[in-house]
């Protein structure tokens, strides 16, 4: 089978053409053509000779997820769902904004941890992306997008905030995210590039070690009752012991704080003495808040806080000097907001099957 050359970080590039007998500056060359330039066809590279073009044509591949459907939302947000093969779908959302652009990306098909206000969750697991799979997404947004006037990439911050759990796919969520930050490559800056977890304690820590990035913990609950309840991994890591390890992040993280979404449930934790126990729990963790409005989907079990329940929280926090923002709501109209993607084309052929399968 031929190599998928976007599997590669760049260490492991510069092995790969070691093992077929070319030189490390090769390595350097080909990932500038892919991710500097966009290109995905060997002969468009000009600068390798003609015999090592053929021979990468006959051992190697460039090949991002299939696109299975785009769609753009009415304030410019666009959402493309791919294809990842064996019945599976994932999408990845770009989000314009003034002076930037960021894309939210998948790490997983589905998502085992079910908390239980996520549409990925209740879909269940499908499977672990490829390396290829993550970075493709980034490469095929800017495909998409194009170069703007000034010869930049539109994608100009990474979250990985779409589906899955990307601490649960580690090793390719860490070799994607080197490729986003190699200077060969993306070429981004640590403080743009978010990874954002449920909380899985260990791989937080090894994270840290591994390739440091903003950090955002998806919080949701003041404590271990109600974040049970809501991110059922809360039963395995509980608050005392994410708070430690959001302090050990800290020590090695490109940014002095980390980001605590919380998703505003009316009448489950949007209570202003929710405001005033989340204080207490975060006294010693430097953080900024996010409140997000919760975006339902079909057969959600909660509603979204009224503006003013949610405006009243915020100030709550910021009295206690508290950084918070309210997560402007984008591209709803085509489900393309938090949680409320689930790569809907297959997975309901798969669910009908399913059940089609259980009925028997
Ligand atoms: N698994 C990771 C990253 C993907 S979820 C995590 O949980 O952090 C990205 C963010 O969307 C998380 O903060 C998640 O809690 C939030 N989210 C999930 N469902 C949501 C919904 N229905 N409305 C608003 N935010 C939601
Ligand atoms: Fe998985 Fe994140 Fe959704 Fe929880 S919120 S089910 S961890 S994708």
């Amino acid at each position: 089978m031929k190599q998928n050359l976007l599997d590669l970080e760049p260490a492991a590039m510069t092995a790969w053409f070691a093992e077929h007998g070319e030189k490390p500056f090769r390595a350097k060359q080909v990932l500038r053509w892919i991710y500097k330039n966009g290109e995905s066809d060997f002969d468009a590279m000009s600068d390798l000779a003609i015999s090592l073009r053929d021979k990468l044509k006959q051992i190697a591949c460039i090949q991002t997820p299939k696109v299975m459907r785009e769609e753009t939302a009415t304030d410019g947000t666009r959402k493309w769902l791919l294809d990842v093969g064996t019945g599976n779908a994932v999408e990845t959302v770009f989000i314009p904004e003034e002076g930037r652009g960021t894309l939210c990306v998948s790490t997983q098909a589905g998502c085992a941890l079910d908390c239980a206000f996520c549409s990925t969750g209740k879909q269940g697991f499908n499977r672990n992306l490829s390396t290829a799979e993550i970075i493709g997404q980034v490469w095929w947004a800017n495909h998409e997008l194009g170069k703007n006037e000034d010869g930049n990439w539109p994608v100009t911050n990474v979250v990985m905030m779409g589906m899955g759990e990307p601490l649960l796919n580690f090793d390719s969520t860490v070799s994607a995210l080197r490729l986003m930050l190699d200077d060969h490559c993306y070429g981004l800056s640590r403080r743009r590039v978010t990874v954002s977890t449920s909380g899985v304690v260990p791989a937080m820590d090894r994270l840290r070690d591994e390739c440091p990035v903003a950090l955002a913990i998806s919080l949701h609950a003041p404590n271990d009752e109600l974040r049970n309840v809501l991110v059922p991994i809360n039963q395995k890591y509980p608050l005392q012991e994410l708070m430690a390890a959001c302090l050990r992040y800290l020590e090695k993280a490109p940014r002095d704080f980390v980001t605590f979404e919380y998703v505003m449930l009316a009448g489950v934790n949007d209570r202003p003495q929710d405001a005033r126990e989340l204080i207490e729990l975060v006294r010693d963790v430097p953080c900024k808040f996010n409140l997000i409005p919760f975006n339902p989907f079909p057969q959600a079990p909660y509603r979204r806080s009224d503006m003013e329940t949610v405006k009243n929280f915020r100030d709550i926090l910021m009295q206690a000097n508290i950084v918070t923002t309210i997560r402007k709501v984008r591209g709803d109209d085509i489900a393309a907001a938090c949680g409320q993607l689930a790569g809907q084309v297959q997975d309901r052929s798969k669910r009908t099957l399913r059940i089609m399968e259980a009925s028997r």
